[in-house]
C-alpha cells in the first residue's frame, strides 16, 4: 500500500515500492479522467527549484515514483520515507505486462525516428495481447502539437507514453493532460530507447549498488555536465536538513 507522499526539497514523491507503484498505475486505468505519472530523477528535482511550472505539474500528478538514487539519499538524510528507488523503465514493463494481460492498448509518442516504432514491434513481439494503437517520434513543432493530440485522441489508446526527454515531457503532459482522453499519461524519456534496444540499461549489479547513474557517465560521457547537479542537491538536501 502506498502511504503517502515525501516533500523532496518541494516536489512530493510518493513512497512504496515498485510493486506498490505497478498496483497504483493499474488502478489509474478504471478510473475516470487522464491520470499522469511522472518519474523525476535528481536533476528534475534540482531543475524544479527554479523551473516553478514544472514544480507545480509534478506536484500535480497523480503518481511520482523516486527514479533516481540521489532521491533516496536525500530522503534517509533527511529522515523521510522513501526506502528504494522505483525506475520509470520498471514501472512501464510492469504497466505493459499488465496491458498484455487485459488487452490494453498504447500510443507511444517520443525518441528519434524509428525508435518508438522499434519500441512497438519488440513490445508486440513480447506481449502479444497489447494493442499498439500508433507511435510518433518526438521532433515535432509547437503547431504540430493540436494535430498529435487529435491523431492520439482519434486513436483512443488506454495509456499514453510520452518520451521527450525531461523536463519537456513533464511540461508537455501537463499542458495536454486535459486534452486526452486517454486513461493514463505516463513520462518515459530514455526507456523507449531501452525497448527500442537503442541504449543497454546498466548491468544488475550497477542498479543494485545503486550505480546505474556511473554507469550511464561511462557510457555517455557528454553527459557529465547534466550530472553536475548531483553533487549539489547532495549539498542542499544536507544543509537544509
Ligand atoms: N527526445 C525527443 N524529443 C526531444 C528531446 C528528446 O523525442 O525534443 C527523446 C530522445 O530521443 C530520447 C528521450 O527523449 O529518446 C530521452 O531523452 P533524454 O536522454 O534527454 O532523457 P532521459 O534519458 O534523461 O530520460
Amino acid at each position: 500500500m502506498i502511504k503517502g507522499k515525501v516533500d523532496i526539497m518541494g516536489v512530493f514523491i510518493d513512497q512504496g515500492n515498485l510493486e506498490d507503484a505497478a498496483n497504483r498505475s493499474i488502478d489509474f486505468l478504471n478510473t475516470d479522467g487522464c491520470k499522469m505519472i511522472i518519474t523525476p530523477n535528481t536533476e528534475i528535482i534540482m531543475s524544479a527549484q527554479e523551473n516553478l511550472k514544472l514544480r507545480q505539474i509534478i506536484n500535480t500528478a497523480d503518481l511520482v515514483i523516486p527514479d533516481g538514487i540521489g532521491l533516496i539519499y536525500a530522503s534517509k538524510i533527511q529522515k523521510k520515507g522513501l526506502t528504494e528507488r522505483v525506475t520509470g523503465v520498471d514501472l512501464m514493463h510492469k504497466i505493459l505486462s499488465h496491458c498484455n494481460e487485459t488487452e490494453k492498448s498504447i500510443y507511444i509518442l517520443g525518441g528519434k525516428p524509428g525508435v518508438a516504432k522499434k519500441a512497438c514491434e519488440n513490445i508486440k513481439s513480447k506481449l502479444p495481447g497489447i494493442t499498439i494503437k500508433g507511435f510518433r517520434d518526438g521532433y515535432f513543432k509547437e503547431e504540430e502539437e493540436s494535430e498529435i493530440i487529435e491523431k492520439i485522441n482519434e486513436l483512443n489508446p488506454d495509456i499514453l507514453f510520452v518520451a521527450l526527454g525531461a523536463p519537456k515531457q513533464e511540461i508537455w503532459m501537463g499542458q495536454y493532460r486535459e486534452k486526452l482522453n486517454s486513461k493514463m499519461i505516463m513520462g518515459v524519456g530514455g526507456s523507449v530507447d531501452v525497448l527500442a534496444g537503442t541504449v543497454k540499461r546498466a548491468p544488475e549489479i550497477y542498479q543494485k549498488l545503486g550505480l546505474e547513474w556511473f554507469y550511464r557517465l561511462l557510457k555517455e560521457p557528454w553527459r557529465y555536465k547534466r550530472m553536475m547537479v548531483l553533487p549539489k542537491f547532495m549539498i542542499k538536501v544536507i544543509f537544509s536538513k
